[in-house]
């Protein structure tokens, strides 16, 4: 998980500190100020006085979509916005929008009076400059010390006193607009409470001691999120955390709470006094637990009462049961990295053009202590999720680059070995030199290596990557778009990627016979390989009649069920052999050629 170290929120933010000093006297330089006059002479007067501090719209033609701090006005132009003057400051309030009228000594006695609920202040002409501009200074400072303690006040309301987070009129303000946002995207959202033991706090140290230990938590929560998680407080001893919308925020919302346990639940220091905190956790789901904040809010609080020592407890039942598989098969996947409890076997892939085995994917398998196995689809996407892959992927290319060191002494004709990499894998720091240590500590040529990565690396990850693969495939590695045909890739961006090899989908080798659209996409995809002088592989042949088309479509290599399964290594050599003395290939080749 990335988590960003950020310090918490001082009481008065920053913005208002500034404006503190300087009573909104810094704001008033810049100000934007709507001159409407219809006499020129007057307009360029005053023009000429006010350009040189002020942004000014000059005579527009209505006034609805412009933002201006003060309103300089004449009669004619007061008559003409009248109503957008009267609406826009209504909608101020309880700001201050100030008009200042310009009226001649003639009009002051007879027509000032209608205007006057409108009017803050009004200037007589013909104009004495120096007391114009004062009158100027003084509305836009009356306007900017509003403003700033509104939003002083504002900041008292919606803050927590002692730990400078935002506290639950922000929460609910800021959960009601995300779940307005997630029900547009039709996502969902999580909303997480843990509640933090601080009653032994209290006892022993009354308020000073509590509120110490709230602030200490309240760093350690802001250290455990990330970037995009809202943190609040919501009472003495319950903070709650809004993660964003989005499909995959249940594993993003288990690793914020892991985290959270990790980093709350270390002793505090109060008064050189080491106290021991525990944390419980609620989370609800919005839409499935409720769809109105207050509600939603409620859920999580009410499932901290179920909560198990270490682990957050859903409000939904099915949602319960997905985490605790998440977090069981999370803790499993850590021992089964020490314990080795790792096998890697093997694919073949079988030429077309010779019917020969030349190369092999290496395919992890999790054996747990009880002898089953777990396919790498039921742990692969929790072991990206929690960063585990990069050390799973570390040890299954080690494996691999030694079986094919053996398998050359061996002589048994094997050229190439793929792995699976994945993005996580890429972005690790020593990628390259990890790869080239592995291959000179086994003395074996780069192109006999091949990494499988699937289409969304290449389109979503940090040009970094990209650079990394290039500097592989220059020298010699082999790299294949996994899966190719299911992403995101536009087809004519392919030409820029250092690849070498193409794996059309299994989804399109399926249906290859039944299908005219995954015809029309193989052949395309064939047809763009060849443009390009890649290799072509499908994956998941299962049968004869898809073989014999796709040889006939142009692939160079197949690899699926039709030819064997995955296998140990010592079975796979076995197959080998016996393939090799009873040519089986051959024979299915002649089937389909
Ligand atoms: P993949 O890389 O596309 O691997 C091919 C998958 O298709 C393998 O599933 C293989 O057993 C299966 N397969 C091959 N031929 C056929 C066929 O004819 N019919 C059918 N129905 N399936 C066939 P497996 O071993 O369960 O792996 C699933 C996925 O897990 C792999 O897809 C790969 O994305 C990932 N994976 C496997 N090993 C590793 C690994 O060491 N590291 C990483 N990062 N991912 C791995
Ligand atoms: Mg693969
Ligand atoms: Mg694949």
């Amino acid at each position: 998980m990335t988590s960003t170290v950020r310090t918490l929120p001082v009481m008065v933010s920053p913005d208002q500190a500034a404006e503190r000093k300087d009573d909104g006297f810094q704001r008033i330089q810049g100000a934007n100020v709507l001159l409407a006059i219809h006499n020129p002479n007057n307009l360029a007067l005053l023009r000429e006085q006010l350009s040189s501090n002020f942004q000014i719209y000059e005579n527009p033609s209505d006034i609805d979509n412009i933002e201006f701090d003060l309103a300089i006005i004449d009669i004619p132009s007061l008559e003409q916005y009248k109503d957008a003057l009267q609406d826009k400051k209504s909608r101020c309030e309880p700001t201050l929008l100030p008009v200042m009228l310009m009226i001649s000594k003639r009009d002051l006695k007879h027509k000032l009076r209608p205007y006057l609920a409108l009017v803050d202040e009004f200037i007589t002409m013909p104009i004495d400059k120096v007391e114009f501009m004062e009158r100027v200074v003084m509305l836009l400072r009356a306007r900017f010390l509003a403003i700033s303690q509104r939003d002083k006040l504002y900041y008292l309301a919606t803050h927590d006193r002692v730990t400078g987070l935002p506290n639950e009129q922000r929460c609910i303000e800021h959960l009601t607009d995300t779940i307005l946002a997630a029900s547009v995207l039709n996502q969902p959202v999580y909303v997480v409470v843990f509640s933090i033991s601080l009653d032994q706090v209290f006892k022993s140290f009354g308020h000073s001691g509590l509120d110490q230990a709230a602030v200490i938590c309240s760093q350690r929560a802001v250290r455990a999120v990330t970037d995009n998680d809202r943190l609040f407080r919501l009472t003495t001893d319950t903070w709650c955390l809004v993660t964003p919308p989005g499909h995959h925020s249940l594993t993003h919302t288990l690793s914020v709470c892991q985290q959270m346990i990790h980093t709350i639940s270390a002793p505090v220091n109060i008064e050189h006094d080491l106290i021991h905190i525990d944390i419980a956790i609620g989370v609800s789901h919005y839409p499935d637990d409720a769809v109105n904040t207050r509600q939603l809010l409620d859920a999580a609080i009410n499932a901290i009462e179920h909560t198990e020592a270490n682990v957050p407890h859903f409000y939904s039942r099915r949602l319960q049961k997905d985490a605790l598989r998440y977090i069981r098969t999370e803790t499993l996947l850590r021992q089964a990295i020490t314990k080795e409890q790792f096998e890697l076997w093997y694919q073949p892939q079988i030429d077309f053009a010779t019917g020969e085995v030349k190369s092999v994917e290496a395919l992890v398998r999790w054996r747990l202590p009880n002898g089953n196995l777990v396919s790498p689809g039921d742990f692969i996407p929790i072991a990206e999720k929690t960063g585990l892959i990069t050390q799973i992927d570390r040890w299954v290319i080690i494996q691999a680059c030694e079986t094919m060191a053996r398998w050359k002494e061996q002589a048994l004709g094997i050229e190439r070995v793929a792995v699976n990499v994945t993005a996580c894998d890429v972005e690790e720091d020593d990628f390259v030199s990890f790869i080239d240590d592995i291959l000179k500590k086994n003395q074996i040529p780069p192109p006999n290596l091949e990494l499988e990565i699937t289409e969304g690396v290449f389109f979503h990850s940090k040009s970094q990557n990209l650079e990394k693969l290039s500097h592989l495939r220059q020298r010699g590695i082999n790299i294949a778009v996994d899966d190719f045909g299911t992403g995101y890739s536009s087809l004519s961006y392919l030409h820029t990627l250092p690849i070498s090899i193409l794996k059309i989908d299994r989804s399109f080798i399926n249906s290859i016979l039944t299908s005219e659209n995954d015809v029309a996409i193989t052949k395309s995809i064939i047809w763009l390989a060849k443009t390009f002088q890649l290799q072509t592989i499908a994956e998941g042949v299962e049968n004869a009649d898809q073989a014999n088309y796709l040889k006939k479509l142009g692939v160079h290599i197949a690899q699926g069920f039709y030819y064997a399964k995955p296998m140990p290594e010592n079975q796979f050599v076995e197959w080998l052999q016996n393939q090799k003395s009873a040519e089986h290939i051959k024979q299915r080749q002649s089937q389909i050629s």
